[in-house]
Parts: C-alpha cells; structure tokens; sequence
C-alpha cells in the first residue's frame, strides 16, 4: 500500500537486500507489539494452562527480540522497527474478546482464536525472512530466524490442543 515517505524511512525497497531489512524491522516491531499484548492475554485467560501458555510465549517473545538483535547485529545494522500494522490490526481485533468480554470459557476461546490469528501472520512473515536470508546467501541470518519460527508453528500448535480441551468447557458454559 502506497503511503508518504516517513522521515525515519529508508530508501524504498528496490532490491531484495532492502527488503528483507525492511520486513526485518516490521518484525522486530510486531514482536514489541506482542510482548504487551501476550502479557494482557496471560492476565486476562480463565483457564490456568491457556494463562501458562501465553506467560510462555512472551519469555519466548523476549528471546525473539534478542534474536532479532542478532540478526541486525550480523547485518552490522542497528536494531531498528518499523511500526508492523498488520499486527495492530490482529491486535486491534482481539481487544474486543479483552475489553468488552467478561473471563469465561468462551473468552479463552476467543483468546485463543486471537492468538491464532497472530502466529499465523508470523509463521508468514518468519518464512518470508528465512526464505530470503538463504537467497541472499546469509545462512547466518536465516538459522536464526528459523528458531524464531520453529518457535512460533510450536506455539501455533499448541493453542490448536488447547483448543481442543477448552472449546467443550465454552459449550458446557453456554448451556448453563
Ligand atoms: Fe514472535
Ligand atoms: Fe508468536
């Protein structure tokens, strides 16, 4: 999407390197953006394993903004974000299931369709950057990436065996 030059931009991303620096920063400031909302999430679960789960994936989500550190660093870059809207979108969607839901079964299950929907959009996006590490040579760069996102489809799986155990409490709830 088209939009004006921002004064902290750098060039458009005219070759592969820029761009892969570019969705770098968009990373690094999608995972900022989670670690507040991942520790909102593990506050506002009823069920004590979705909470565990959740307090899990932000200590993850802190090692990734180290990891992320990495990278830059084999880049001789600075660590540097670019505000990442997709994911303030996702969260900017799941506000709703915190803000105006009441701690419930089905709110777990609301939960857990919001964290979903943001491995999902990272799964993405950490294929993406392993995907063009490796085509820009940079074997280094992309074997640390690959740790983020094996990280990430492992969270993704596990929310999918939550799911399967909280959804027949949120039916029990509706019933009441
Ligand atoms: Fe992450
Ligand atoms: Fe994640």
């Amino acid at each position: 999407m088209l939009r004006s030059p921002q004064p902290h931009d750098t060039m458009p991303a005219e070759t592969l390197y820029a761009l892969f620096v570019d969705e770098l920063r968009d990373a690094y400031d999608a995972e900022k953006q989670l670690l507040k909302a991942l520790r909102k999430m593990a506050r506002a679960a009823q069920h004590p394993e979705l909470g565990a789960a959740f307090t899990l994936h932000h200590e993850e989500t802190t090692a990734q903004v180290g990891m992320l550190e990495d990278v830059f660093a084999m880049l001789e870059l600075k660590p540097r974000g670019k505000h990442c809207p997709g994911i303030a979108g996702i969260l900017e969607e799941g506000k709703e299931a915190l803000e105006e839901m009441e701690k419930s079964a089905v709110r777990d299950a609301a939960l857990v369709g919001g964290g979903k929907r943001a491995e999902h959009y990272e799964i993405a996006a950490y294929t993406t950057l392993v995907a063009m590490a490796k085509a820009l040579g940079r074997r280094d760069a992309a074997d640390r990436l690959q740790e983020i996102l094996s990280q990430e489809i492992a969270t993704d799986k596990k929310l999918d065996a939550l799911a399967k155990q909280l959804l027949p409490l949120a039916t029990r709830e509706a019933d009441d």
